[in-house]
């Protein structure tokens, strides 16, 4: 007797990224995305950086991009950002984490673009509708491979950068971050139960801008390396 289920569609592959120095890959669940977690970001988008506790937003697990990829220029924008983040990768599950324990919950880290169609939020916000097609569409989740916080540490501070075509847009600090990684994954786990293979995108610098059709868009983290996206020409 065989229990298996059987589909009446094909069902769809895991999402997953691959680890970096082994060949097993990261299985991925769900992708969180912390809003305005830089104070000069937070300014930059008309805000007070002091007075907003996190917020967050999501994006579909199946949206990810692999390193080196080219993506076509998404539909349904004339205004599409990048967004240089640091990305946790969450290997042990839990609710209500405290911010003590909250780094022994991480798997590792890796890096991430936060592709976002501007125009499009600014009419969600200004409406007062949600974001999810300004920021959970296809392809909108370029991310790298996963490094394990066993080999990288965890990284609370270090360079994070963007350039587009050599040019650099975004130049900060990891410790720039007003909400740091235990009390991003300390609040998140108080609005619902993380679970392994849950990824959190951490919020992007100052210095967001446009990429368009034939652009390159390097993210670099020091010590993860590097991201590197193409915007087809066509
Ligand atoms: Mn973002």
């Amino acid at each position: 007797m065989n229990d298996a289920p059987t589909w009446v569609i094909d069902p769809l592959p895991q999402p997953s990224l691959p680890v970096v120095g082994e060949s097993g890959r990261f299985p991925v669940r769900r992708i969180f995305c912390v809003g305005r977690n830089y104070a000069a970001h937070a300014r930059e988008m008309g805000h007070d950086p002091d007075r907003e506790p996190p917020f967050f937003f999501t994006k579909p697990a199946d949206a990810l991009v692999p390193d080196g990829a080219t993506i076509p220029f998404p539909p349904a924008t004339k205004n599409l950002h990048f967004e240089a983040e640091l990305v946790v990768a969450i290997g042990d599950g839990g609710a209500d984490i405290d911010a003590d324990q909250a780094l022994d919950h991480v798997f590792g880290y890796a890096i991430g673009n936060d592709l976002t169609r501007r125009d499009v939020q600014a009419a969600a916000k200004k409406l007062g509708r949600p974001w999810d097609m300004a920021k959970g569409f296809d392809r909108s989740a370029p991310c790298g491979p996963v490094h394990r916080s066993a080999d990288v540490g965890h990284l609370s501070h270090g360079k994070i950068a963007l350039s587009v075509n050599g040019v650099v847009q975004q130049d900060a600090d990891l410790a720039d971050m007003i909400w740091s990684v235990p009390e991003v994954i300390s609040h998140l786990s108080s609005l619902v139960e993380l679970r392994p293979g849950d990824l959190i995108m951490t919020g992007t610098p100052a210095g967001v801008g446009a990429l368009g059709r034939g652009d390159s868009c390097v993210v670099e983290i020091v010590p993860l390396g590097r991201l590197i996206t193409h915007i087809a020409v066509s």
